[in-house]
């Protein structure tokens, strides 16, 4: 479960980000809704540990996120939470193999060829395993960035526009194997989005 209590950011002590109460029953789906400068990647940085608020909490798998260390905090990232955004942010020098490799280095785990391996199967991309990621189609990559996020089995899948740059074939294929990767893992999965081809699938909303 994910749930925000009495949350509040800021940039610059000036100007307050306030998000309303909110949770998220383990194994839902929600989409973030909101129009640009509402603070849907702020609070995506938030949940994901990335960003401190200046006030409130966060509870993910009864874990209250800003009571841990930052070592803590990341590993806790690691293990526990699968992100995904607009771009696949993947290592361009390295294969699609090391990409994967690197996320379960930065979780703590040891290196596991198998898994990495079911993963890419998984989202229907496992004859890239040795391919350079400037290689792949752009809904390829993606893939690959899912496959990275769902390495560790996350408790909690936070997804920043990951449709938006996508056609129509790729958003739809793309968005199909998220919610079967959520499924799957019993996972909660969180998706801010203004792409509109999203609100068909996820009914539950939160908007900003
Ligand atoms: P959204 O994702 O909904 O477009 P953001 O979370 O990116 O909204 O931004 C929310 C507000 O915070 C906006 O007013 C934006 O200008 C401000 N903001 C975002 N990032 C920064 C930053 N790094 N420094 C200062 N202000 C920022």
């Amino acid at each position: 479960m994910i749930e925000i209590k009495s949350l509040s950011a800021t940039y610059d002590n000036k100007k307050y980000l306030n998000f309303p109460d909110w949770q998220l029953t383990q194994g839902d789906f929600c989409l973030m809704l909101g129009p640009s400068g509402s603070g849907k990647s702020t609070l995506l940085h938030i949940l994901s540990g990335i960003m401190q608020p200046n006030k409130g909490h966060v509870t993910i798998a009864e874990t209250d996120i800003f009571k841990l260390s930052q070592v803590k905090r990341d590993k806790f990232r690691g293990k526990n939470i699968g992100l995904i955004f607009q771009k696949p942010h993947l290592i361009d020098s390295l294969s699609v193999r090391d990409n994967m490799f690197m996320a379960q280095y930065f979780a703590g785990e040891k290196t596991d060829l198998s898994r990495v391996k079911t993963v890419l199967a998984e989202v229907n991309i496992a004859d890239k395993l040795n391919s350079k990621t400037y290689e792949l189609s752009q809904g390829e990559a993606q893939r690959v960035s899912i496959a990275r996020a769902m390495l560790n089995k996350p408790k909690v899948i936070l997804a920043d526009e990951p449709t938006s740059s996508l056609d129509d074939d790729n958003c739809e294929a793309v968005y199909q194997i998220l919610a079967e990767q959520a499924k799957k893992n019993g996972a909660s999965l969180l998706i801010s989005t203004h792409d509109q081809r999203l609100k068909n699938h996820i009914p539950n909303h939160l908007t900003l």
